[in-house]
């Protein structure tokens, strides 16, 4: 893994999509920072009596493109940059989905896993009352993401309306069913991937109904992508899947709803029936048209890209894939759906979340579903276009097109 800092390599990114673009100087240096960011200073009672106090951020990149949207981190380690990173990230990861709004990111620097619910409870409170002002479904909308739950996206959008005064579920997503939130949140980022794969395949000439497939992490992305491969695609045959403690493995292929069901009840995958042990360096490297990284970031390096043997590689993780790796799979023929477009499908419901909390009415599943679907073939079909025109590795392709959407944006408003 890279040892810049998350923030310099969003910058990286971006100026070699400006390049490639031929942006203009100003576009390019407006689009290299945030707009706008706040840092905050967040008292919180503990359960011992003891004031406690919090370092908080939300930077909202850029808006060109609509409000603000993204999640809010709860970690020890959080910094600024990582913020600012992930906050550009979502910039781009809405465009690309051309969903009109721009890209933002939240964090507090704090352990959840030590603290009470009540302590949870006050701390959310807390952020709101600090950020509230500058928040709201024109403004920014916050949602879910590292340790941060759909329980405290409850929390803080009731601080938000008790401050209002006034209903306003779409100030934030992720939320509980009962409280505003969407149908179909929930499979959403393995749903979406799943989904371009589908159009991968078509545009690869690849047999979806044979198709093998492997899933590296079995968390809540993999576990989904593992039973919708199948589903969305009209077959298909798992061959292997690892978790953080190992994995296994099966040419004839595993049962992939067998195998949820296992997982949850065993918390592992190892000692699935039928299956041979797998490590997760091994899965990378397996003879298959699917492979699905589910887990971390960095796992795909210079070292090992060159044995990738997958057709289509579909980053359900954020960051699995270092720079060099990108254009070793790229002259290897290893055809990748980068991060930022592979699981834009959790944004999207986020974003239909917001439209049904707006107009007060709220979808099927099927018309979740239905909708994903659209956004996200688009979205390819968009990023395939790109790559005949350019024969660049499909990262840097999926980037271009974001950037231009953005920079248009801005030039229309008589920004730059
Ligand atoms: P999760 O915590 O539910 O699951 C992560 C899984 O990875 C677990 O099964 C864990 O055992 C496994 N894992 C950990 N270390 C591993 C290792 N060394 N090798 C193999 N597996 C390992 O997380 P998730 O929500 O499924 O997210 C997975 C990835 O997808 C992350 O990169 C996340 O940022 C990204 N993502 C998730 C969503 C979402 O909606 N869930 C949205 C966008 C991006």
């Amino acid at each position: 893994m890279s040892t810049l800092n998350p923030f310099a390599i969003a910058q990286q990114q971006l100026d070699e999509a400006a390049k490639r673009l031929g942006l203009d100087a100003a576009t390019h240096e407006l689009l290299r920072w945030p707009m706008r960011e706040y840092h905050f200073t967040l008292p919180v009672k503990m359960d011992n009596g003891v004031t406690r106090i919090f370092k908080g951020y939300r930077v909202q990149y850029n808006n060109a493109r609509g409000p603000t949207k993204g999640g809010i981190r709860w970690h020890p380690e959080e910094t600024i940059d990582t913020v600012r990173a992930l906050a550009a990230w979502m910039t781009w990861k809405t465009a690309v989905v051309d969903i009109p709004l721009g890209g933002g990111k939240g964090g507090i620097v704090c352990n959840p896993k030590e603290m009470s619910n009540g302590e949870k409870e006050r701390l959310a409170r807390s952020y709101i009352r600090a950020v509230g002002r500058e928040l709201g479904v024109h403004r920014d909308v916050p949602a879910p993401d590292v340790y941060t739950t759909p329980q405290i996206m409850a929390w803080m959008m009731d601080e938000y309306e008790t401050i209002m005064g006034h209903s306003h579920p779409a100030v934030i997503t992720g939320k509980p069913l009962p409280v505003g939130g969407s149908q179909g949140r929930g499979d959403a980022t393995a749903r979406g991937g799943v989904y371009i794969v589908r159009e991968a395949a078509k545009a690869m000439n690849i047999n979806v109904k044979n198709s093998s497939y492997a899933i590296q992490g079995f968390g809540n992305a993999g576990q989904f992508a593992a039973t919708l491969h199948p589903e969305i695609l009209g077959g298909g045959r798992l061959l292997a899947a690892t978790d953080s403690r190992g994995g296994v493995f099966n040419r004839d292929g595993l049962d992939p709803n067998a195998l949820v069901k296992h997982k949850l009840e065993s918390g592992a995958l190892t000692g699935f029936p039928g299956a041979k042990p797998i490590s997760n360096d091994e899965i990378l490297e397996l003879e298959c048209d699917v492979l699905y990284p589910a887990a971390l970031e960095g796992v795909i390096t210079a070292k090992n890209a060159g044995n990738i043997k997958a057709k289509i590689m579909c980053e359900l993780a954020n960051g699995p894939t270092t720079p060099e790796a990108d254009k070793i799979l790229f002259e290897k023929g290893v055809y990748v759906l980068p991060d930022f477009l592979a699981n834009a499908g959790g944004v999207t419901v986020s974003y239909f979340e917001q439209v049904q909390n707006t107009y007060n009415y709220y979808w099927s599943l099927a018309d979740v579903h239905q909708q994903l679907d659209r956004k996200m073939t688009d979205a390819y079909k968009s990023v395939y276009e790109m790559s005949k025109k350019t024969k660049v590795h499909n990262r840097l392709n999926a980037y271009m097109v974001a950037v231009a959407r953005v920079a248009e944006a801005c030039k229309i408003r008589g920004w730059v």
